[in-house]
């Protein structure tokens, strides 16, 4: 088949050529993207030693999938003080995390003061520990309600000691799906501007993909295909991150939901289809640990950290409320055939484990 061999030659495909790929049997597929992650990790899987915080469930926002945000279902409002949040990061580093990974809601009372102290603040007290915050729709937001334009929120971010930027917010890219979905929220081309902006002053990021609630497999590869042209300008997204959406507690009243099936195909295609962004990943936290798993042999090389506390895939069903046990998650990668390899947030190799 014209397709297969197009793959085989590692050649691009095109929209359509894409779409093809999900009528490919399961098997084939993995095949097909199992021999790109072999021929570029063989059977290393990564992971980090994580934390992520959520300082704030208080959003001028209205995304109908969100279960996080307390302006909707959820009554119990907070906002953390800095020293609350210095103190979940300077005992998560004692315990051995190398990065934070921070994503608030969009809280129009905190003031942009209150995001970029709390970066200040942990890098000041622990200046070898990555900070990885703010998505693109929190750079958005925050210049919309402080009158900033998108490159002095970056230039903040980085005098602050953010390094790097986590791939949330995309959601998915199609401008109709979106509209219902997140209306009010960062665009797609401001998102995508807002990272060839970060990129642009030599900075990395992950991108994202939400994806099993309303969106069509032609909606999915266009999204896949967008981050692609980017990246070709750019060259800084260092991850691709496919999102399962959770189903419990939100506004989207979907009906069907994704089969494992479907989820390996998206995984597989992702690696086919991005041969310019190096990692993708299966984020266990939405996808499940054991379809994580499942995922390394589909294309995934990355199953992220062990993430520690969760506040908002948690909340709308995902098992990522008290992380995984590192000694457990190790364990599991080695039982399932593949190496563990501690990376640090950039994908530098720290520590393996020994089959
Ligand atoms: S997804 Fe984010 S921006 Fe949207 S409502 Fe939830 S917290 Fe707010």
């Amino acid at each position: 088949m014209d397709l297969i061999k197009k793959v085989k030659r590692r050649e691009r495909l095109t929209q359509k050529e894409a779409e093809a790929l999900y009528e490919l049997d399961l098997f084939t597929l993995g095949e097909l993207a199992d021999e790109i992650r072999q021929e570029r990790f063989g059977k290393k899987s990564y992971f980090n030693i994580n934390r992520h915080i959520n300082p704030t469930n208080i959003c001028a926002d209205v995304c109908k999938f969100c279960a996080y945000s307390a302006s909707r279902k959820n009554p119990h409002q907070y906002t953390m003080s800095h020293e609350e949040i210095l103190e979940i990061a300077t005992t998560a580093y004692n315990n051995g995390a190398k990065e934070v990974h921070i994503v608030s809601a969009h809280n129009p009372n905190s003031g942009i003061e209150w995001y970029m102290g709390a970066f200040k603040k942990i890098k000041d007290k622990l200046p070898s520990i990555h900070i990885k915050a703010m998505t693109a729709a929190e750079v958005d937001f925050l210049s919309r309600q402080y009158g900033l334009s998108y490159d002095e929120v970056l230039d903040r971010m980085i005098e602050s000691g953010v390094d790097s930027m986590p791939g949330g917010g995309a959601e998915i890219f199609d401008e109709k799906v979106r509209e219902y979905l997140c209306k009010g929220k960062v665009g797609s081309t401001e998102w995508l501007e807002i990272h060839q902006k970060w990129h642009e002053r030599g900075k990395e990021s992950n991108a994202t993909m939400l994806f099993g609630h309303i969106e069509s497999r032609a909606n999915r590869i266009d999204h896949i295909l967008r981050l692609r042209e980017l990246q070709d300008r750019t060259g800084g997204f260092n991850a691709f991150i496919p999102l399962v959406y959770q189903k419990d507690n939100n506004f989207l009243k979907v009906q069907q939901y994704l089969t494992g099936q479907e989820i390996l195909k998206t995984y597989a295609i992702s690696r086919i289809l991005l041969d310019n962004i190096s990692h993708i990943k299966a984020y266990w936290a939405t996808a499940s640990i054991n379809l994580a798993l499942i995922a390394q042999e589909f294309g995934a090389d990355d199953l992220d950290g062990t993430i520690e506390k969760e506040s908002i895939q948690s909340a709308a069903g995902a098992e990522s409320r008290n992380g995984i046990d590192m000694n457990e998650f190790i364990n599991l990668i080695k039982n399932s055939g593949f190496i563990p390899v501690e990376r640090d947030s950039l994908y530098n190799e720290v520590r393996y484990w020994k089959m």
